[in-house]
């Protein structure tokens, strides 16, 4: 844990403890209220996931962009879409659809026991599973595919999240959820208003509750890159 926390606050010079601080109370204010997702965002160094000139607008509430027409998500929207999940309780297993930066993934990973995490593009993925490596996380597995597949070998999943909008909810990841099991994901069309909806698997079908208008970069599919 020592050792965790040295990994944590590595480079801290660079953004002063009380610019993360204010990013912090920002999210408090803005309305998360999970104290360990807040905990976890407080430890997790975003500066470490987007390129060295932008690291200084890393404790903006902000998505930024990591190239290749992408982008790491705002903290706020992270911290939101992390306390959905876990709202009925802890999870083991969680599909994320859209790696990135893999800060979402390091903020999962130290919030549920096993992380699965899908990115079309081959070059964030190698990059996000390099900062998780040296960030000493460690149950995060990592596939290159299409995420509208789900990852349907090692199904089913107690939570799935998707950092993309997609016009309608993938058939396949709904099929990919455990009994119970919740998924955040955006829906609508791209560019225009998308509604965050959380979905839950009951046991006769499933429940859908519209949390409320977001802007998501598209779920894309096709060949990968
Ligand atoms: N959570 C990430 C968000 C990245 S933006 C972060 O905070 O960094 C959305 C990501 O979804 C992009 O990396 C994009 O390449 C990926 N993506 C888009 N369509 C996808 C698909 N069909 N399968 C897997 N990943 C996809």
């Amino acid at each position: 844990m020592r050792e965790q926390d040295d990994l944590m606050r590595h480079g801290i010079g660079f953004t002063s403890e009380r610019t993360r601080e204010r990013l912090i109370k920002r999210l408090i204010e803005e309305g998360v209220s999970n104290p360990k997702v807040i905990d976890v965002l407080r430890r997790t160094p975003r500066h470490l996931f987007v390129d060295e000139a932008l690291a200084h607008r890393a404790y903006e509430d902000t998505a930024l962009p990591i190239g290749n027409n992408q982008t790491i998500s705002q903290p706020f929207m992270v911290a939101h879409m992390s306390e959905l999940l876990l709202e009925a309780g802890p999870l083991d297993k969680v599909l994320e659809i859209g790696t990135g930066s893999g800060y979402q993934t390091a903020i999962l990973a130290q919030l549920v026991e096993r992380v699965f995490s899908v990115e079309r593009i081959k070059v964030l993925q190698d990059r996000a599973k390099e900062r998780l490596t040296a960030l000493n996380l460690r149950n995060v597995v990592f596939r290159w595919g299409d995420g509208c597949e789900g990852w349907p070998a090692l199904a089913p999943y107690n939570g799935i999240i998707v950092t993309a909008v997609a016009p309608e909810v993938p058939q396949a990841l709904l099929d990919q959820l455990a009994p119970g099991g919740r998924m955040v994901i955006p829906v609508g069309p791209t560019g225009e208003t998308q509604q965050l909806m959380l979905i839950v698997r009951e046991e006769h079908g499933f429940s859908r509750r519209v949390l409320g208008a977001v802007r998501f970069v598209p779920l894309l599919t096709g060949p990968l890159a």
